[in-house]
Parts: C-alpha cells; structure tokens; sequence
C-alpha cells in the first residue's frame, strides 16, 4: 500500500455515520474486556516491567540471540534462512515451494506476509493462497488488506460478509447468522487443509534457548496448515526473538489479555522442530528491523508484540478505521512504524493522533508510543514535510499563544466574527467531522455571557 492522506480516507470513513459509531463501538468493547482481563491479573503491573525489559535486553544484544536460535533451531532439523528485505523473503518462500512442485499454501495469520505483499507474489507465480483464519479469508476474498492486525475484517458488518459468502461460496442469500457464516467457512477451508502442499505460519515468538518457534491462534487454522501438509514455513521479524523459555509465560499472559481480554489463545502450539517425516522452514526477516534498531528514538517500537490493544483504546482509530493509515499496521504503532519506512509517503501519520497517551497506558510492553509520536511530528516538521498550510497555522497558533493580548484579541474574534460567517462556509470547511456527528451547533454566546444572562446579571 503506498501512503495516503489520513485526514482524506478518515474523511471518507466518517462520511458513513453508522459505520463509524459501530466500529467506535465494536473496539471500545474490546478495550473494555481488556481491562476487566488485566484487573484481574495482581502483578499486571510487575509482568510489564518485566516484558519491556525482556525486549529491551533482547533487542541490545539481538545478534548474539539470533546465533543462538538459529544453531538451537537446525540443531532439531528446522532449516533456517535469512532474507534482508521482503523481496528476498518473497523468493526464499517461492523457491521453498516450487523445489517441492507445491501449487497450493495454506497460510494462518502472518502480519509480515501482508507487509512483504507474498500473496500477490505467489499468485503471479502459479501458487495458490488461502488465508485461513476467518477474518483473513473474508479480507482476501474481497480483495483488500486487514484492516486491524488481530480482528482483521473488524469493519464489516455480518450482512456484508453474508452478501460475500453468498456470492463466493454459495451461502443462502440474505443469510447472516454468524455460526451459519463460520460453519460455511469451515466446510470451504477444510477443503483447502486437505489440498495443501505446504502450510505457512506467522511467529509471535521465537526462543533462543530452544530453537523453537510458538504460533497463538483461536481457531486452530494453524495447527490445521502444518499438521496436514508435509511442509511448514513459519516467518518471523528479527524481533520476535525472545532469549528463554521461561520468558515466553510473561509475554502469554499480557498477549492474549491486551489483545482480546481472553485470558490465553485457545491455541498456542510450539514447534520445535520439524514433524515426523515432514519439514519446517524458519524465515528470519529483517526488512528495515535493523535500521530501526539503530535510532535511539524510535527502536523502542520493534518491541510490539502486536496485541492491538493501542488501536482498540485510540480514540482516533476507532473513529477513523485502519484503512485511513493506508499502511499494513495501522494505528499508534503503525504511525510510528510507517514513516520509519517512508517518512514523505506517511507523513500525516504522528498527526493521527490526540496524544491522549492511553496507547502508552494500555501497551503491554511499555512502549511510550505517544512520546514516539510528538517525536515523528518534531522529525516531520525538520524534513520539510508538513505541509504548507499546516506551517502557516502554526506558526499564526505560535504568535497567538506568546502575547496575552493577540491571545485575547482572538478569542473575542472567534466569538464574534465566526458565528457570524454563513454557517455552510463554517461547518462545510472547518467543522466537517461536528457535522457528521449531528453535534449540535456551536453556542453564539460564551460561558460567561450565558451564565449572566441566566442570572440575570449585567
Ligand atoms: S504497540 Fe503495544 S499496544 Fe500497540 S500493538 Fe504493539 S504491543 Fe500492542
């Protein structure tokens, strides 16, 4: 995806008044069962100290940690590659697949696919990919990207996905029922299960210590696409390198909690290993990790683990969408990812953003996202790349704020002259979202001139 304007595509989401209250909606009860999880946990606190220090202590010293899993890894018959970018990765998977004449891949949930674009990829080349987790496969049957890193079709209404069903895999017109819907979609993926010649899986973590790698899942896609197919090709970021075993028992207890509120995945599957008769592949990708880990600034941010607690807290993405960012994660973490990767392209991105810092409360490794994001507009505003009105009210915003009496000049200027103007040039231009929303319109009179004349005093 190539960066767009957020406020443009937030535009386009919001002009949809009952898409955008129902998604608000839809997250915030997601937040919320997030936090009965997390109240629930006595040593919440304590657990995400200890996950950002993990993180921290992994991410200085990543080199030796990636030596070590990948000597642990081969030592029990996993082979590992190593790709600097997505297009690398892209050819280790392909070359993978046609050495062995596979045609057809089941993939689970894989972030890092979607941000190397594999799927496309592949398709161009012969090969056949199913995405098998649900809201995944609804995505791709429509074409489009996820639209939240863990509830990926979370913008979409049953009925829409029963009109998709309907016409992709024959489902009753009109049908909407959810466990009609699953059901339907679970008959349509076993087939793909048995027909698979190799099966590909994100990581969540990889431990050094061990070698192995621990995939968690609800729906079990994953345990389904490597225990059928012969060959399993997982694809890990760098920084899913955790160092020990006993490590990974505090990122599962803030994962799952953060992410849905449950209190673990229903699935959480190591593989250590191959399986009997059959071959695991670890692709190891770097694709800009590196170049991150070098800013002291933002490297804080590789240690995600990818719960998508910030974007169900933030009140900007619920009531913007993911799509508004127009990159593969999107929300706080992805504002500061993104322009890492192009800061020109993703430059409205650290504006997305009301500071309100619950995307720093909420993470469960402690990354100061909304610190990393007034740190990208400060980095924003030095490259030349805000654009120009935007310079110019910032700086009138700067005059106003140093001298009492402009400040004061302004105020009485907004009450007297704004009202004033013919209300479709105000709302049409300055007060778009206000107007969406019904709010009602903006009071003629001030607190104070209100207050006198309820009491009647001069
Ligand atoms: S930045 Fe923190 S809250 Fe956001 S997805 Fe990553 S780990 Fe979760």
């Amino acid at each position: 995806m190539s960066g767009i304007s957020h406020p443009e595509a937030a535009a386009r989401f919001v002009a949809d008044d009952a898409r955008a209250h129902w998604h608000d909606q839809a997250l915030w009860w997601v937040r919320k069962k997030r936090d009965v999880a997390s109240s629930a946990v006595p040593d919440w606190e304590a657990l995400r100290d200890a996950a950002a220090g993990i993180k921290a202590h992994t991410l200085s010293r990543i080199g030796d940690y990636l030596e070590e899993f990948e000597r642990n890894a081969t030592a029990r018959g996993a082979k590992v590659w190593f790709a600097r970018d997505a297009a690398e990765h892209n050819a280790v998977v392909h070359g993978i697949l046609s050495e062995r004449g596979v045609t057809k891949l089941v993939k689970s949930k894989s972030m890092l696919t979607e941000e190397c674009h594999l799927n496309p990829y592949l398709e161009a080349r012969g090969i056949e990919v199913t995405d098998t987790d649900l809201g995944e496969r609804i995505v791709q049957l429509r074409h489009e990207p996820p639209s939240h890193i863990v509830l990926p079709a979370i913008h979409l209404k049953k009925e829409e996905i029963g009109e998709l069903f309907h016409q992709q895999l024959g489902t009753e017109k009109g049908a909407s029922d959810p466990k009609y819907l699953t059901e339907a979609a679970r008959q349509h993926l076993r087939r793909r299960f048995l027909e698979a010649g190799a099966g590909l899986t994100g990581v969540n973590f990889a431990v050094a210590e061990t070698g192995g790698v621990v995939v968690c899942t609800n729906e079990g896609n994953a345990d389904m696409g490597t225990t059928l197919p012969p060959v399993h090709i997982a694809c890990m970021g760098v920084e899913k390198l955790i160092p020990r075993l006993q490590d990974l028992a505090v990122f599962l207890r803030l994962l799952a909690r953060s992410a849905t509120g449950q209190p673990v995945t229903t699935y959480t599957t190591h593989f250590h290993g191959p399986r009997r008769e059959g071959e695991l592949h670890i692709v190891v990708v770097d694709n800009g990790r590196s170049a991150q880990l070098k800013d002291k600034v933002f490297r804080r941010s590789l240690a995600c683990i990818r719960c998508g607690a910030c974007m169900n807290t933030c009140p900007v993405f619920r009531r913007s969408g993911g799509y508004s960012y127009g990159f593969i994660v999107p929300g706080p973490i992805g504002s500061i990812l993104a322009p890492g990767r192009d800061a020109s392209a993703y430059s409205t991105l650290p504006f997305a953003s009301s500071l309100c810092g619950s995307c720093s409360d909420v993470c469960p490794v402690r990354i100061d996202l909304h610190h990393e994001l007034l740190a990208w507009r400060q980095e924003i505003v030095k490259r030349g790349l805000l654009p120009r009105s935007k310079r110019v009210a910032m700086k009138l915003a700067g005059w106003v704020l140093r001298f009492a009496w402009l400040y004061r000049l302004a105020g009485w200027l907004a009450r007297r002259v704004i009202p004033a103007l013919p209300r479709g040039l105000v709302y049409a231009r300055w007060n778009t979202w206000g107007q969406q929303r019904e709010l009602p319109p903006m009071p003629r009179e001030t607190f104070r001139e209100l207050y006198r004349r309820l009491r009647g005093r001069p």
